[in-house]
């Protein structure tokens, strides 16, 4: 199964994916955590694409194709995947394309995560990261044990680009650049879209049935 995850920042693609990975025991590729991954370490990669992520804009199309198409020739990843983040643009779609078409294969599901922009900018301004064991909270929805302390008993620490002014500014890209993908996608006859409103569980139950799985 080759499988996309489309919506805005905070819609709950990471949440979903990780489902969804577990139940269909697929290879996550997720743009944004290879990204943050990157400019951790310091790479080239990482310094060219930290100035972008911090303004909440994106990353220019060029660098981020050559990392998926690079992730998608390893093995793990022949018997299918799931794309969380990307594509994010037209071109970017047009090459994940291509490069599937190398291999005899074709984008078959994309599931969009629809949440309306005010419900997004009260998610992600609550959203909080363990800087230990990686688990992302939710002070209003899901609140950790205290709102600087995970349950492992590492620090949370806010996403620079969770911030308000950042926030809105991904949300301006995600209207502008990425959610003309919605109907690429619909002409292509692979769309759901999904109410990403609600409990985690209960989107995970709509997109599982949206897929046809339970
Ligand atoms: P995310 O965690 O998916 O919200 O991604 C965080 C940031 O990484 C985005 O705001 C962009 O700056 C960058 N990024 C992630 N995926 C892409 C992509 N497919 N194209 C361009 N930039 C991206």
């Amino acid at each position: 199964m080759d499988l996309i995850l489309i919506g805005p920042p905070g819609a709950g693609k990471g949440t979903q994916a990780r489902w969804l990975v577990e139940a269909q025991h697929l290879p996550q590729i997720s743009t944004g955590d290879m990204l943050r991954a990157a400019r951790k370490a310091g790479t080239p990669l990482g310094q060219q694409a930290d100035g972008y992520m911090n303004a909440g804009q994106l990353v220019p199309d060029a660098v981020v194709v050559g990392l998926v198409a690079e992730r998608l020739r390893e093995p793990d990843c022949a018997g299918g995947f799931l794309l969380d983040g990307f594509p994010r643009t037209i071109p970017q779609a047009e090459a994940l394309d291509a490069e599937l078409a190398r291999h005899g294969r074709k984008v078959e599901h994309v599931v969009a995560l629809e949440v309306p922009d005010q419900a997004i900018v009260r998610r992600l301004s609550g959203r909080r990261t363990c800087g230990a064991c990686g688990r992302i909270w939710q002070l209003e929805f899901d609140p950790p044990p205290s709102p600087v302390t995970c349950a492992c008993g590492g620090a949370l620490a806010q996403r620079d680009d969770d911030k308000e002014a950042t926030i809105r500014n991904r949300l301006e890209v995600y209207h502008g650049q990425t959610s003309p993908l919605l109907e690429y996608y619909e002409r292509k006859g692979v769309l759901r879209r999904v109410a990403g409103e609600g409990k985690p569980e209960e989107v995970r139950r709509r997109v599982f049935a949206a897929l046809g799985s339970k």
